[in-house]
């Protein structure tokens, strides 16, 4: 399984990023190549954690809500996970370990709530630098390479670290790959997909 990014799989991404329910036809038409060669490259991409979903993107100021960020010095990831389970409210979080700075956005339709995440996240051992509203945020797209790339480094399905050397495969009855760092991650994963499943 080469862990390279050609023109064709840049070009799949390309489409799939404006319009991520492209069928296989369709992308198999604009792309110029078989609808199977098509399927596997997207299988693929997906294994490699590259390919998270298809979210519709929705609009929150017509909802009615009101966005800010939270800029934060924070302690421990888990802790600031733990934050973002319990408050809904909390679109995105952006980490960067080496200076312990984080970067929060949330959408509120309530300007309370906005005070019950900041008081989570300090009770988390996160101290709030500094909390804004929103009021542009007219400029975003889906990041994409601008050339093939020679290398890519694909995430172990249990725990989301990157796939150093050669990673632990598992391929699903529906043909789907799933990649790990170890058989120990892959034992792990289907571990608490079953006990998940008997929980329902
Ligand atoms: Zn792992």
């Amino acid at each position: 399984m080469p862990r390279t990014l050609d023109a064709i799989d840049l070009e799949i991404l390309r489409i799939l990023a404006r319009d991520c329910k492209a069928t296989i036809k369709d992308l198999s038409a604009q792309v110029g190549v078989s609808p199977p060669v098509v399927r596997k490259r997207i299988r693929r991409m997906k294994s490699w954690g590259l390919i998270k979903g298809c979210t519709p993107l929705l609009d929150p100021e017509v909802l009615g809500a009101t966005s800010y960020i939270i800029v934060f010095e924070f302690r421990g990831h888990q802790s600031i996970r733990k934050v973002f389970e319990s408050n809904p409210e909390i679109e995105k979080v952006y980490l960067s370990t080496p200076k312990r700075l984080g970067v929060m956005v949330v959408r509120v339709l309530d300007v309370k709530r906005l005070d019950t995440i900041s008081r989570n996240l300090e009770d988390s051992g996160a101290k709030v630098v500094s909390t804004a509203i929103v009021d542009d945020e007219s400029l975003e797209r889906t990041w994409l390479p601008e050339r093939p790339l020679e290398t890519v480094q694909p995430k172990c399905a249990f725990c989301g670290s990157p796939i150093i050397g050669r990673p632990y495969k598992v391929t699903l009855e529906d043909g789907t790959i799933l990649l790990f760092n170890s058989e120990d991650c892959a034992e792990a994963y289907f571990t608490l997909r079953t006990r998940k499943r008997t929980n329902k």
